[in-house]
């Protein structure tokens, strides 16, 4: 069989979130009642004219510039003419001949180690509305039309499905973190199509590429191109070729399936837009947007490692959300034990906050409390094994570490006195069992620190049960 390379590209449309629509005053709410958020502009009424959205315009610069992108400090917006139904002007207000931005490059990591995939163009338009079909009619929502859409093209330089998936999963943090979109890719806020084709090792010209659509989920892409892959792999090996087509993505059956062949690439008939001129940006307006900017996930990432000396992947864990790596980074500060804190959020809270749906900041457990729990246990006054007791009953009652321990008299037994009563009374209890450890039976030792902390519910210092029934033991 022959090797084969593999060539993906990707192109992202972002849902950006403002107020208002890009070019009118509308609501920028497409769940409202069907039509509620529509005008004589977004309807694309004769006569009536665009005025361009200036949030719109700094959220897409935020993006540009996190990325390490250009920013075309005068851009044009251009029609792209093509009928639709949910397009009422026969036109798409986009951008084509000088974009807003261009270039930027997103790191990845994977297991291979990290890698950084380069962006092609980035520009401005605005979404079109939603067809939905009932029984017995067809229906058009207007209200997404006019929606502020970032897209968002890479060079062809993604090798693999999984590269994809990685990628995509960085893009919907970076526009969380950015707080431009919500990135909810099942609601259509961030979408993706792909473009794949393949090539033998040491071929220099691309394959003939499929366009795969219809994907509505991270993981969707992934499949879809994996199935995609393999598809065209089959097909050259049995001697045939790839048609130049879009194919869609069928989620249910997990295989893509022909849309349209074509046989050229569609003629858009792109001119610059005259009722809006083109967009001038102040370097000291830009300037304003890059002091805004937030640190970014894999920078991020980067310093939670070098500071707080975690590994990598716990690094890349905690920091899935800005405001995760808050919590984390609030709870490592009241604590001083960044490494305890990390594993308590990755285990227990990360399944607490899964359970309960809830986001971190929502959690019944502010960072003071958990502190305070990680800090019960370094200084002896509990168990480790009571300690996940108490953080459940944390995150169901708000209570304090302090206020449940004492409440519950759940403070860890560390009274040699005591513990060594506990094990006396456990050996006598159990002397058949002693006979069977003295005749060789080792593991038996085990069962008896199981039944210390039984007897002192919990409560015994586990170290100090097992140093205390060494020498009992060894004693006799
Ligand atoms: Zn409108």
């Amino acid at each position: 069989m022959n090797e084969y390379e593999i060539i993906i590209g990707l192109e992202i449309h972002v849902q950006l979130q403002t107020e208002t629509k890009i070019f009118c005053g509308c609501k920028n709410d497409y769940e409202a009642g069907p039509n509620t958020n529509s005008c004589p502009v977004c309807l694309g009424m004769p006569g009536a004219l665009p005025v361009l959205n200036r949030k719109a315009v700094e959220l897409a610069c935020r993006f540009i510039l996190a990325v390490g992108g250009e920013i075309n400090t005068r851009s044009i917006f251009a029609r792209k003419n093509y009928f639709y139904p949910d397009l009422p002007k026969g036109y798409q207000i986009s951008q084509h001949e000088r974009p807003l931005g261009k270039g930027g490059v997103i790191r990845i990591e994977s297991g291979e180690g990290n890698s950084e995939i380069m962006l092609q163009g980035i520009h401005l338009e605005e979404d079109a509305g939603k067809s939905f079909h009932l029984a017995d009619s067809s229906n058009i929502d207007f209200n997404r039309c006019g929606t502020p859409l970032l897209e968002i093209v890479t060079m062809p330089v993604i090798r693999s499905a999984q590269e994809a998936y990685l990628f995509l999963h960085r893009i919907r943090q970076i526009v969380q973190y950015l707080e431009i979109s919500s990135g909810d890719m099942e609601k259509g806020a961030l979408r993706c199509d792909a473009n794949v084709s393949l090539r033998r090792e040491g071929q220099h010209e691309y394959g003939i590429r499929t366009e795969l659509k219809n994907m509505n989920s991270i993981r969707g892409v992934e499949k879809a191109l994996s199935y995609e892959i393999e598809r065209q792999i089959s097909l050259l090996e049995q001697g045939g070729f790839v048609l130049q087509e879009t194919r869609l993505w069928d989620e249910s059956k997990g295989r893509t399936a022909t849309m349209r062949t074509k046989e050229e690439s569609p003629d858009y008939r792109y001119f610059p837009e005259p009722d809006l001129q083109p967009l001038e940006l102040s370097g000291a307006w830009l300037e304003d947007i890059m002091q805004g900017l937030p640190e970014l996930p894999h920078q991020k990432i980067d310093r939670f490692v070098r500071e707080y000396q975690i590994p990598p992947y716990d690094a890349g864990v905690l920091t899935s959300t800005r405001q995760l790596a808050d919590y984390f980074e609030e709870t490592a500060g009241l604590c001083g034990k960044p490494k305890q804190a990390s594993n308590w959020i990755m285990t227990e809270i990360m399944k607490i906050m899964k359970d309960a749906k809830t986001a971190p900041e929502e959690l019944n457990i502010p960072p003071r409390n958990l502190a305070e729990l990680i800090n019960s246990i370094e200084n002896g006054t509990i168990s480790g094994k009571i300690a996940k007791d108490i953080v459940v009953e944390m995150a169901a009652s708000g209570k304090t570490p302090g206020e449940i321990i004492g409440a519950r008299g759940l403070e860890q037994i560390t009274d040699k006195k005591v513990i060594e009563q506990a094990v006396e009374q456990v050996l006598s209890e159990n002397a058949e069992n002693l006979k069977r450890y003295f005749d060789g039976q080792q593991q038996l030792f085990g069962y008896f620190v199981g039944q210390v902390m039984m007897k002192t519910e919990g409560k015994a210092n586990p170290h100090l049960v097992n140093k205390i029934l060494k020498d009992k033991l060894n004693g006799r």
